[in-house]
């Protein structure tokens, strides 16, 4: 049923030109919604124990990006 296929993309596009978002305070990525880049620095993360020899084999940069990118989270330990 190609139509309800088109039909579908059309609403996904719509939604997203109307999709609510907010700015990240530290790094001023704009995020959906609901979501911040912790969210995604935990997905990130996620990918990085599935997938040790992809995403896992730069899991030092991924945290230290996030870290640079928000100062705030630092603690005295790190
Ligand atoms: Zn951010």
């Amino acid at each position: 049923m190609s139509g309800d296929g088109r039909r579908g993309a059309g609403e996904s596009r719509l939604c997203h030109n109307w999709m609510m978002t907010v700015v990240c305070h530290e790094c001023g990525a704009e995020l959906p919604a609901g979501l911040s880049c912790e969210t995604y620095f935990h997905r990130a993360l996620a990918w990085d124990f599935e997938d040790p020899a992809g995403a896992g084999a730069v899991h030092h940069l991924t945290v230290l990006c996030y870290f640079l990118q928000h100062p705030s989270r630092y603690s005295p330990e790190g």
